[in-house]
């Protein structure tokens, strides 16, 4: 599930009201037919009956869904309540539903479909596509719920599943529900740091001279020359600890590479601009070139807080976390890939001992598939 908050438009403001004026009419029709001639109409027939034409037919047809849905659970409801109402209310508005025949993700914007003739609503978009939308008000603003289940009867696999927590602390943590594996991010760092003063210092240089003068160009040209060096120095670290580690998951059996999605970037380590995005691109650019191979985004919200055995939230004090509420206690550099691959398989706490984390450096002179004896521990981490 993926929530985005909309401000109020004319688009969406059309939408919702076309929405609650199906909903009203079928509230209408439903007790009118009730009344008049004892029957209780079907939700197909409704669907027959009330249509709308600025709604794609399967939208209108959840919102008739709707009003079914609410009565089944009133007559659930007056069991133990007496005093249970049944849906009587009219709607001026209504949440609106795209079922996946109306949803397209193109170009990095997800298009919603409408009825014909209508324009279809436009979504900047840089995720992959889910199989439901809906769009609701939360009373200052649309709220756009994008739904990515997966059929509740069929259990993801648990093994080949890792999660995989980038540029939280370090470039890169993750864990298959065994191991755990962290690839610190210490030389991108320090290049991305020198990176900084070099321009700096440059530019410090530089204003001291006459603008367009022939010392100023030439400081100008020798300024260009080394950033250029160093961001080929940082592209090449990217490119190899992304590889490693996606060969090292490779190796192990792992299938589905579960990324923590990153929309709260602030948090998150600084490696420079673009930076962040650059390594989430690259690993999952690099999963799917595996064949047998997927990258799939997990929400991360509160994954580095929450305790994976009973789920209360702690901010971790220290390089242990520790959970005063159950007493579990585990790095608390890898709690946050445990909890994105957790939340991936739908599972409840952890259970049992995990082996500590194991680091891997990046090393210069390393080549680009790692054997697994030049894996290094860490004890230290
Ligand atoms: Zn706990």
């Amino acid at each position: 599930m993926r929530r985005l908050h909309l401000a109020p438009t004319p688009q969406l403001d059309d939408l919702a009201r076309a929405a609650g004026e199906l909903y009203s009419r079928v509230v209408v029709s439903f007790w009118r037919t009730v009344r008049k001639k004892n029957v209780w109409l079907k939700p197909s027939s409704m669907m027959r009956w009330h249509t709308s034409n600025q709604l794609h037919a399967h939208s209108a047809d959840a919102v008739v869904q709707g009003f079914y849905d609410a009565l089944k659970s009133w007559r659930k409801r007056r069991k133990t309540d007496p005093q249970a109402k049944p849906p009587y209310r009219r709607r001026r508005y209504c949440w609106v539903q795209w079922k996946s025949s109306a949803i397209r993700v193109q170009k990095g914007e997800l298009i919603l479909s409408n009825g014909r003739g209508n324009a279809s609503l436009v979504v900047p978009w840089p995720w992959e596509a889910p199989v439901r939308v809906e769009l609701g008000w939360t009373g200052t603003e649309y709220e756009l719920r994008a739904v990515y289940s997966r059929p509740a009867a069929e259990p993801v696999a648990e093994g080949g599943v890792a999660g995989a927590d980038l540029g939280e602390v370090h470039l890169a943590v993750v864990h298959d529900g065994e191991r755990t594996t962290i690839y610190n991010g210490r030389e991108l760092r320090a290049k991305r740091q020198y990176q900084n003063k070099i321009k700096a210092a440059l530019a410090a240089k530089q204003s001291r001279l006459k603008k367009g003068s022939r010392r100023w160009r030439r400081l100008g040209r020798s300024k260009q020359k080394q950033l250029r060096k160093l961001e080929n120095q940082i592209r090449d670290i990217l490119h190899k600890q992304t590889t490693a580690l996606v060969s090292t998951l490779h190796d192990r059996g792992v299938q589905t590479v579960v990324i923590g999605d990153v929309r709260n970037l602030r948090k998150r380590v600084d490696y420079g601009p673009a930076a962040n995005q650059r390594i989430h691109q690259m690993v999952s650019g690099r999963v799917r070139q595996r064949l047998g191979m997927q990258a799939v985004l997990q929400n991360e919200a509160y994954t580095s807080q929450e305790c994976p055995r009973c789920g209360s939230r702690h901010k971790p004090r220290g390089r242990e976390y520790a959970c005063s509420a159950c007493g579990f206690r585990f790095h608390r550099d890898g709690v946050g890939a445990v909890n994105i691959r957790r939340k991936y398989l739908g599972r409840g706490p952890v259970v049992g001992a995990m082996a500590s984390p194991t680091g891997v450096r990046w090393q210069p002179h390393r080549r680009v598939r790692v054997a697994r004896d030049e894996r290094e521990r860490i004890p230290a981490l």
